[in-house]
C-alpha cells in the first residue's frame, strides 16, 4: 500500500507546502506513543504517515480543514499538525486531489475492501454524508483501479464490495459487469458487502432488489427452457412418445437440475456450467419417429444454454439514473415502443437490463408518485371533487 511503502518518510504533496500533516492511528497501537506537535505531550498512537501540503489549498478545498486551520485554534498557527486518521490512503488521495498533484502509481493498487473508505474519507473532508460525496475528481483514479482488478475472476465476495463504489463513481461498465456476475453466480439472496463504518454508504433505493429480481428471472427462464419441451411430448400422438419423453428426462437429469426443490442452492452459472448441460446428450430410442428425433435434438438445449448465458447484461446505470425523455412514464413506453433498449446508454444491453434498471429507480419513482399525487390533488381542488 502506498503509505506503508513510504512509512517513516514525509510524502511531499506540495513541494512548496507550508504545513505537515502527521496522521496517526490508535488502532493496534497499544504501547505506542509520540510527542504531540502542539505541546510536546505524549499522544497514545502510532504515526502512519506525514504529508507536506499547502495550508491555503487545504483551507480552500475542505470545510473540515477550513474549520481546523483558519480559526483561532492553536492548529491554525502550527506548521505540523497531528490528526488521528485510520484511513491514511484515503487521506493522501483526497489531499492530492485538492492539490491537483499526480497520483503515485501504487495508489491505483488499492485493495477492493478499502475503496469504500476512500469515499467515506471524502465525506469527512467535504463535510457531507458519505453517499453525497462529489466523487467526480476521483473518477479517473477509480477507473484505473478498476482496470487493474480482474473483474471476470474476482470472488463474488469481492464483487459485492465493488457494488457501491461502481455505483457511487457512476462507472457504467464496472457496475454492469459486477451486477451481471452477481445475478448469475450467487445462489442465495444477493446483498451488499459493507466495508466502511458509515451507515449512509449504501446503494440507493431498490437497486439491490433489482439485482435479485434479475437473478430470479434468469433462474425461471432456465427452468422453463429445460422443462418446456416436455409439453411437446405430451401433445404428441406417435407411438414412440413415451420412450422419447423418458429419453428427454434422462437427458435433463444429467444437467443436475434434480432434485428440483434443491436447485435454488445452485447459482444459475453453476447449472449452466454443469457437464451435463455443456455436453447435453440424449440416447435416441430405437424406432423413434422423425418428430421425436427432432424434439430430442441436443441443439434445443444448447440454444437454451446460449440464450440464458446472454440474457442479462447487468444493470445499466444510465437506465437507472437518467430520464431519457424527461418523463418517467414516457421513458417506459418510449422504450417499449422503440425496442432500442440501450439507446444513449454507455453500455450496450438488451431488454432485461433496461427492465431491471428501470425498476431500480426508486428515488425517481418516489418523486414521480409525489408529483402524480400533487397533480391529482390540484385537479381535485380545481374541480371540487369530493367523496374520495
Ligand atoms: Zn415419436
Ligand atoms: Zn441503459
Amino acid at each position: 500500500m502506498a503509505s506503508t511503502l513510504r512509512h517513516g518518510q514525509t510524502i511531499i504533496i506540495d513541494p512548496n507546502g507550508d504545513l505537515d500533516l502527521r496522521l496517526y492511528t490508535t488502532k493496534n497501537a497499544t504501547g505506542h506513543q509520540f510527542n504531540s506537535a502542539l505541546d510536546g505531550k505524549p499522544i497514545a498512537g502510532k504515526i502512519s504517515v506525514q504529508l507536506k501540503v499547502s495550508r491555503k489549498v487545504m483551507v480552500e478545498s475542505s470545510s473540515y480543514f477550513k474549520a481546523m486551520l483558519s480559526n483561532n485554534w492553536a492548529e491554525s498557527r502550527q506548521s505540523v499538525v497531528d490528526i488521528e486518521c485510520e484511513n491514511p490512503v484515503g487521506a493522501e488521495l483526497w489531499y492530492r486531489v485538492f492539490h491537483k498533484s499526480p497520483l503515485p502509481n501504487d495508489m491505483y493498487d488499492i485493495p477492493i475492501d478499502r475503496i469504500g473508505n476512500v469515499i467515506q474519507y471524502g465525506g469527512l473532508v467535504q463535510e457531507v454524508r458519505g453517499s453525497d460525496v462529489d466523487l467526480e475528481e476521483l473518477y479517473e483514479w477509480f477507473e484505473k483501479c478498476l482496470e487493474r482488478i480482474d473483474l471476470p475472476t474476482i470472488t463474488t465476495d469481492e464483487l459485492t464490495m465493488l457494488l457501491y463504489p461502481c455505483y457511487a463513481f457512476n462507472h457504467a461498465q464496472g457496475f454492469a459487469t459486477v451486477t451481471k456476475r452477481l445475478s448469475y453466480e450467487i445462489s442465495g439472496h444477493i446483498t451488499e458487502n459493507r466495508t466502511t463504518e458509515d451507515r449512509s454508504i449504501h446503494l440507493d433505493g431498490n437497486v439491490i432488489g433489482s439485482v435479485n429480481g434479475a437473478k430470479g428471472s434468469l433462474r425461471s427462464r432456465l427452468i422453463r427452457g429445460l422443462f418446456g419441451p416436455i409439453d411437446r411430448f405430451l401433445d404428441a400422438t406417435c407411438a414412440c412418445k413415451e420412450k422419447s419423453l423418458f429419453a428427454y428426462c434422462q437427458g435433463i437429469r444429467k444437467t443436475g437440475i434434480w432434485p428440483l426443490e434443491d436447485q435454488y442452492k445452485k447459482s444459475v452459472q453453476q447449472i449452466l456450467d454443469s457437464p451435463g448441460f455443456v455436453n447435453f446428450a440424449i440416447k435416441i430410442p430405437d424406432g423413434a419417429c422423425i418428430q421425436c428425433v427432432s424434439k430430442l435434438s441436443p441443439s434445443t438445449i444448447a440454444e437454451v444454454r446460449e440464450k440464458i448465458s446472454e440474457e442479462f447484461d447487468g444493470l445499466c446505470l444510465d437506465c437507472i439514473n437518467m430520464t431519457k425523455t424527461g418523463d418517467v412514464d414516457e421513458d417506459y413506453w418510449a422504450h417499449d415502443r422503440m425496442k432500442e433498449w440501450s439507446s444513449a446508454c454507455r453500455i450496450h444491453h438488451g431488454q432485461p437490463s433496461w427492465y431491471f434498471s428501470f425498476v431500480g429507480r426508486k428515488t425517481d419513482m418516489k418523486n414521480h408518485q409525489r408529483k402524480k399525487r400533487l397533480e391529482y390533488k390540484n385537479s381535485r381542488d380545481r374541480f371540487g371533487w369530493f367523496g374520495f
